[in-house]
C-alpha cells in the first residue's frame, strides 16, 4: 500500500484507450469512469510498481513519488499471481 506513489495521468497526451485501467488488479482507477482513467484509491496502488504506465502508448503516466525511488523494486505481492507489474 502506497500514499507516496500512485499514477498522475497527463490528460493532455491520455487517449482514453482504457488499458491502465483493465490493467490494474488493486483497485486505483475508478472503474465507473472507464475507460476514462481516474485515480480513485491512490493508497490501494504498489510503491514502485509501473503496470499500468508500462503499458500506456501515450506516455501519458508518470507517478507520484518516482523522483524518490531508490530502486527499481515493486513492493507488490502478487507478482507471481496477478501480474500487475508486469
Ligand atoms: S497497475 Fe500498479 S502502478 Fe498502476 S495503479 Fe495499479 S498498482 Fe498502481
Ligand atoms: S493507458 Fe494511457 S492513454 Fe490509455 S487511458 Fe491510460 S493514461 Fe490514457
Amino acid at each position: 500500500m502506497s500514499k507516496t506513489w500512485y499514477p498522475v495521468i497527463d490528460y493532455e497526451k491520455c487517449t482514453e484507450c482504457g488499458v491502465c485501467t483493465y490493467k490494474c488488479s488493486h483497485g486505483v482507477y475508478d472503474l465507473k469512469k472507464v475507460p476514462t482513467p481516474v485515480v480513485l484509491m491512490s493508497e490501494n496502488c504498489i510503491h514502485g510498481c509501473r503496470g499500468c504506465g508500462k503499458l500506456c502508448p501515450s506516455g501519458a503516466i508518470s507517478y507520484l513519488g518516482d523522483s524518490m525511488m531508490l530502486n527499481n523494486h515493486c513492493d507488490c505481492s502478487c507478482e507471481n499471481g496477478g501480474g500487475c507489474c508486469g
